[in-house]
């Protein structure tokens, strides 16, 4: 299964050296990625071909501060988290603010991953300026990775948000479940999934969420790669699973409203693009599980009796 993985340098080391940002932002070789409600601006008209925009720290004059890290020349890279009703960065006509789900999988590897730091650190920025246990105002620490409490001295780290997502297949393995989600229209199908309650493990949550929305009872599972998700702050992480039996499986009614069984060549067409069905975005980790899925199938298949 191919996620993307990179190494983005986040040089963590540098976090601890005290007005580290105030330095880099001084910095002429610096570039700062701005985030402006969940927004960024990108370089160049073809979105096919999309980069990051990177400009000078002097071009931002009013912004929340952080260290994203170091990029491929090892340049240092600071984050900008703009006011939401910001005027102060000199927008020209031309440029524009997408998100995640505009850009998709049109970043290359390293800016994907960036941007994904990017968005998550300026949505904790934006969302949690004040102590969760007292209320009292915070101070930011560690290049903009903490903040401590000005009234009770507790330090707060950006949150993360673990879901699972999970690849179910038949007892026979030639038959992948999947589900529709009331907010898809009806003709979309995909993985299932759900986020993880308090207190409870990874395996729990797929075994409770495949029980509450599908009915189905798991035999084995597998943990199987995770994808960063900062809406505003999830991890999905991805499991493939065996259903205990084929048989009796219904949705929820509420939040799934049809749960089928697929065969290899109708993900195979699905993901064509042919056929009534419609599966995930080529970005998304559901997608890269299914396609785990039916790359199995196919090399069970080639192998032959043995
Ligand atoms: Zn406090």
């Amino acid at each position: 299964m191919t996620m993307r993985r990179t190494s983005l340098d986040r040089a963590a080391e540098l976090r601890t050296e005290p007005g580290v940002v105030d330095r880099l932002r001084g910095d002429e070789t610096a570039r700062v990625i701005a985030v402006r409600d969940g927004r960024v601006r990108i370089a160049g008209a073809d979105l096919s071909e999309a980069e990051l925009l990177r400009v000078p720290p002097s071009e931002i004059p009013d912004a929340t501060w952080a260290l994203l890290g170091r990029d491929a020349e090892g340049l240092p890279l600071l984050l900008a988290s703009l006011p939401p009703e910001g005027d102060s960065v000199d927008t020209a006509p031309d440029e524009t603010w997408l998100g995640l789900r505009d850009l998709g999988a049109n970043l290359g590897a390293e800016d994907s991953e960036l941007l994904i730091e990017a968005l998550a650190l300026a949505g904790w920025l934006r969302d949690a300026p004040f102590c969760p246990r007292c209320g009292g105002g915070t101070e930011l620490r560690q290049a903009g990775w903490s903040r401590r409490c000005l009234v009770c001295g507790r330090e707060h780290f950006p949150r993360t948000d673990p879901a699972v997502i999970v690849a179910v297949e038949s007892p026979d393995g030639e038959r992948l479940l999947l589900g529709a989600n009331a907010n898809w229209g009806g003709r979309m199908y995909s993985c299932f999934a759900g986020f993880t309650e308090a207190g409870e493990s990874l395996e729990s949550t797929v075994h409770r969420e495949l029980a509450e929305e599908s009915g189905v009872r798991l035999s084995s599972l597998r943990y199987v790669s995770s994808q960063p998700w900062p809406f505003p702050r999830s991890l999905m992480l991805g499991f493939r699973a065996v259903a205990v039996d084929e048989h009796g499986v219904r949705p929820d009614g509420d939040e799934i409203i049809d749960v089928r069984w697929f065969t290899r060549a109708e993900i195979a067409s699905a993901l064509a693009g042919e056929g009534p069905v419609g599966l995930p975005g080529p970005a998304s980790i559901a997608r890269a599980l299914i396609v785990s899925w039916l790359e199995d199938q196919h090399e069970t298949g080639r192998s032959g009796p043995q």
